[in-house]
This record gives structure tokens, C-alpha cells and sequence, in this order.
């Protein structure tokens, strides 16, 4: 698989009239030379698998556990079984909602590489947290906490999404997400991860935060919903 990434999450959106806009993803991307990943909803994780052509497809979240008394929750195995390759894990809207801590992150991401998974793992700073001026304290503790011992290149993809960027259309400057991504390129020196943006990537800001030095990419939340706002942003990352 090629090293950028190019990767939407939809969150709790879409039914079965949204594989309409995979279809369209996939012609206007036949044979991309970034790697494509969309993550929807689970239930339509199967369905999309079976047509999605090029591009792979992910869970946006998944169990630590392989199977058991877990209602509504799904095991990476099941994610690996509907056609997925990927997982995001440690979303801050799983964090937020669902309290999950660094610990609880690293074991899923853990459960996820058993089940032949990628695990992408989210991080990032509140707005508190940046006004504060502990962004890399935060950054250091939630790569500590939340990425296996076992990470490794193939296995593992960062997002690094400031939350006060997601879903606001508030980007940090390209200085700003500079010295976040240099700041996790050190501290996991020893493993080549490929490190993602994520927080209001549009078609209109992604060439200058692929320019960014160690960026591989994005995680697109709403720009990946329709084709027409996630083909340019495919586009700007295999021009970059
Ligand atoms: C996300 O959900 O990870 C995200 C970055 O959302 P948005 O692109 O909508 O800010």
C-alpha cells in the first residue's frame, strides 16, 4: 500500500443510498496512487467492502475484546470479517463520549493488529489544552499511553486531529501542525509511521497541509461524505 493516506471517516452518517458516492469515489479514482481508506458505519462496513474496488475500508472503532457479553459493540475480528483492513481507533468523539482512555485505546489498537487490522490512532490537544501551552505534554502523553509496544510501520497509522479543529473549520496554522508532526516523528523514531492531519481538511486547504513536512496525509470527517469534496483532496495528496 502506498505510504499516504488519504482516509475518510463518516462517522454516524450514511445508508445504503451513500454507497452511491463510493461508486463515484472509485470512477473518479480507478487506480489511485495514494493509498484511499473510508471508514463508514458499521452496518454498512460489508457492503462497502464488497464494491469498494481500490479503495480499502475501515472500522471507526472496535472492542478489546475478540468476541463476548458486549452489547452493540463490534470486535476487530468482525471488522476484519466484513472486509475491513483498517480500524481508527481513539477518535476524541470516542474519548469524549464513550470516556475511553489512553489504556483502553492501546488495547483496542492492540486488539485490532491481532485481528491483521491497521490500527489508525487518533490524538490530539482541546483547545484548553493549546491555550495552556501543553500541546507537546499532551501529544507525549497520548502516544505513551495509547500506541502499542508492538506498533510498528505496517501496522500502525497516527492521526494527529487537534479537537478544537474537528467539525469547527478551524485548521491550525501550517507552523502549528509543523511542530506537532515533527514532535511525534521524534518521539516514535525508531518506527516509520505515517502520520496523518485531521481537522477540517477541504479541498481548499489540503495541498498546503500535504506541504507540511511529515505529513502522509489526512482523516477526513464531512469533506469525505461526497465524492465531489473528497476527490480533490485525493488529488492534492498524490500532488504532493
Ligand atoms: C474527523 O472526524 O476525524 C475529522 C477530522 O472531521 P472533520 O474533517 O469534519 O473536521
Amino acid at each position: 500500500m502506498p505510504r499516504k493516506i488519504a482516509a475518510g471517516n463518516w462517522k454516524m452518517n450514511g445508508t445504503e443510498a451513500s454507497l452511491a458516492e463510493l461508486a463515484a469515489l472509485t470512477a473518479n479514482h480507478p487506480a489511485p496512487s495514494v493509498s484511499v481508506l473510508l471508514c463508514p458505519p458499521a452496518t454498512l462496513l460489508a457492503r462497502m467492502s464488497a464494491t469498494a474496488g481500490p479503495i480499502a475500508t475501515g472500522g471507526q472503532d472496535c472492542h478489546a475484546a475478540v468476541s463476548g457479553a458486549h452489547t452493540g459493540d463490534t470486535s476487530a475480528q468482525m471488522l476484519a470479517d466484513a472486509g475491513a483492513t483498517y480500524c481508527l481507533t481513539g477518535h476524541s468523539e470516542r474519548r469524549t463520549d464513550h470516556s475511553e482512555t489512553d489504556a483502553i485505546v492501546a488495547a483496542k489498537s492492540q486488539a485490532a493488529y491481532d485481528a491483521g487490522l491497521t490500527a489508525v490512532i487518533c490524538i490530539g490537544e482541546t483547545l484548553a489544552e493549546r491555550e495552556a501551552g501543553t500541546t507537546l505534554a499532551v501529544i507525549t502523553a497520548q502516544l505513551d499511553g495509547s500506541v502499542p509496544a508492538t506498533a510498528n510501520a505496517q501496522n500502525t497509522v497516527i492521526a494527529y486531529e487537534p479537537v478544537w479543529a474537528i467539525g469547527t473549520g478551524l485548521v491550525p496554522t501550517t507552523d502549528q501542525i509543523a511542530e506537532v508532526h515533527a514532535h511525534i516523528r521524534a518521539q516514535l523514531s525508531d518506527k516509520d509511521i505515517p502520520l496523518l492531519y485531521g481537522g477540517s481538511v477541504k479541498g481548499t486547504n489540503a495541498a498546503e497541509i500535504f506541504a507540511v513536512p511529515h505529513v502522509d496525509g489526512a482523516l477526513v470527517g464531512g469533506a469525505s461524505l461526497k465524492a465531489a469534496d473528497f476527490s480533490p483532496i485525493i488529488t492534492a495528496l498524490e500532488n504532493a
